[in-house]
C-alpha cells in the first residue's frame, strides 16, 4: 500500500504545489519517513506553526528562567534545553522534567515548603490534562503550586497565517490529534474561507501518504474544505467533554507567538476563580519590568514556523546550530523543523 501511495504522489504531473503541514508531530513523521527525499520537484512540504515548545516566545522561557531563582520548576523536556539570554532552564537550579501535567500536583504535594510552577505550554491536545491538575489542586486545596501559562490555540493563528497576503500554500495537513479535541469543523471553515483544501491526518506512513494523495486530488478538483482521513479517533464534534473541562478552567487571552507577535485572543490564560494557581499572577512583582527579549541573532526560528524558508536557509543550521548546541528552540524540540531536518535530512 505505501508503495502504491508513493507511485501516486510520484506520478503528480500537475502544476507546482507547496503544501504544509501544521503540526510537530507531522513535521518529525515526514522527516522520518524521508518522504522529502521521494516527492516530485513539483511538489514541496513546508512547516507551519504547530510546534508547541518552538512557538513559545522568548520572553516566556526568560520569564521562566526568572521564576526559577525563587520556586522549584516542572516542565516537560524539551522547554529545558531552549536557550535564553539569561541560560537554560536545565542549567537553573531546581527544575524537574514531567510528563504530564498531573506530575506537578505530586511534585507540590511532595514538597510543601517550596513553591512550584508548572510551565504551561502545548495546543488543544494538551490543555484538558492541564485543566485538569489544576482542578486537583484546587480539589486538594493546594497553595504551594502554580501554572505559568502560554497554551495556544490553532484558531487565530490559523487565520493570522492564511489572510498574509505573501502566503503561497497550495494545501495544509491538518493535525489529527487537536481535531481529535477541537473537532473538525474550525479546519473546515478555514479552508473553505481561504479556498485552500486541507486534509486532517493521522501521523503513520500510511496516514500522511494518503493525506497528500487527497489533498493533490482536491488541488486538481479543486474542491475547498478539510477532509477527515483519520475518522477512527477524530469525529467532527471532536471531544465535547475535554472541550468542556477546558472551558471550566480557562478562557481565550491574547498570545505571543514567535515568528508572529501578539495575536488576539488565540491563547489560553486561567478563569478569575483559578487566579490563585495563575503564576503570572502570583509573582507578578517579579515578573513586573522585565526585560523583552528578541530572538538570538541570525536564528530565522520565526521565518521558518511561517513556513517561509526552509531549516537549511538559516545561516546557522548545522554550523552554529546543532541539536547538541542549539540557537533557536526549532533545533531543540524534538518536533521541531530544524531538529527533524537535521536528524532525518540527509547530509550537511
Ligand atoms: Fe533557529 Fe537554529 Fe533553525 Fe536557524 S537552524 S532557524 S538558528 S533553530
Amino acid at each position: 500500500m505505501i508503495k502504491a501511495l508513493v507511485g501516486v504522489i510520484q506520478s503528480y504531473k500537475g502544476r507546482p504545489v507547496t503544501l504544509m503541514e501544521v503540526c510537530g508531530t507531522h513535521t518529525m513523521s515526514i522527516a522520518k519517513i524521508g518522504l522529502k527525499h521521494i516527492l516530485p520537484d513539483n511538489i514541496r512540504i513546508v512547516s507551519g506553526p504547530g510546534c508547541p515548545v518552538c512557538v513559545t516566545h522568548q520572553n516566556y522561557i526568560e520569564s521562566a528562567l526568572l521564576l526559577a531563582q525563587s520556586a522549584k520548576i516542572c516542565t516537560f523536556g524539551d522547554l529545558m534545553r531552549v536557550p535564553a539570554a539569561q541560560g537554560t532552564l536545565a542549567a537553573a537550579n531546581d527544575v524537574e522534567m514531567v510528563y504530564a501535567p498531573m506530575d506537578a500536583v505530586q511534585v507540590a504535594l511532595a514538597n510543601p515548603e517550596k513553591e512550584v510552577v508548572f510551565l504551561s505550554i502545548g495546543f488543544e491536545t494538551t490543555t484538558p490534562a492541564v485543566a485538569l491538575a489544576v482542578l486537583r489542586a484546587r480539589e486538594l486545596g493546594l497553595q504551594n503550586l502554580t501554572f505559568l501559562t502560554a497554551n495556544k490555540t490553532m484558531p487565530a493563528v490559523m487565520e493570522a497565517l492564511l489572510s498574509a497576503p505573501d502566503l503561497q500554500v497550495d494545501g495544509l495537513i491538518y493535525p489529527g490529534h487537536v481535531a481529535a479535541i477541537a473537532g473538525t469543523e474550525f479546519f473546515d471553515a478555514l479552508s473553505r474561507k481561504h479556498k485552500i483544501p486541507g486534509v486532517v491526518a493521522g501521523f503513520d506512513a500510511a496516514q500522511v501518504l494518503v493525506g497528500i494523495c487527497t489533498l493533490l486530488e482536491m488541488i486538481q478538483a479543486p474542491t475547498w474544505g478539510a477532509a477527515n482521513i483519520y475518522k477512527a479517533v477524530v469525529k467532527a464534534e471532536g471531544n465535547p467533554k475535554a472541550q468542556e473541562i477546558v472551558r471550566q478552567v480557562f478562557e481565550p487571552v491574547d498570545a505571543y507567538w514567535r515568528g508572529f507577535g501578539m495575536i488576539a485572543q488565540s491563547g489560553l490564560g486561567l478563569r478569575t476563580k483559578f487566579a490563585q494557581f495563575d503564576a503570572a499572577k502570583k509573582f507578578a512583582p517579579i515578573l513586573q519590568g522585565m526585560k523583552q527579549f528578541e530572538e538570538p541573532i541570525g536564528c530565522l526560528c520565526g521565518e521558518v514556523l511561517k513556513g517561509k524558508v526552509a531549516p537549511r536557509d538559516c545561516g546557522l543550521f548545522g554550523v552554529a546550530c546543532t541539536p547538541q548546541n542549539p540557537v533557536g528552540a526549532c533545533m531543540v524540540s524534538s518536533e521541531g523543523s530544524c531538529a527533524a531536518e537535521y536528524r532525518y535530512g540527509g547530509v550537511l
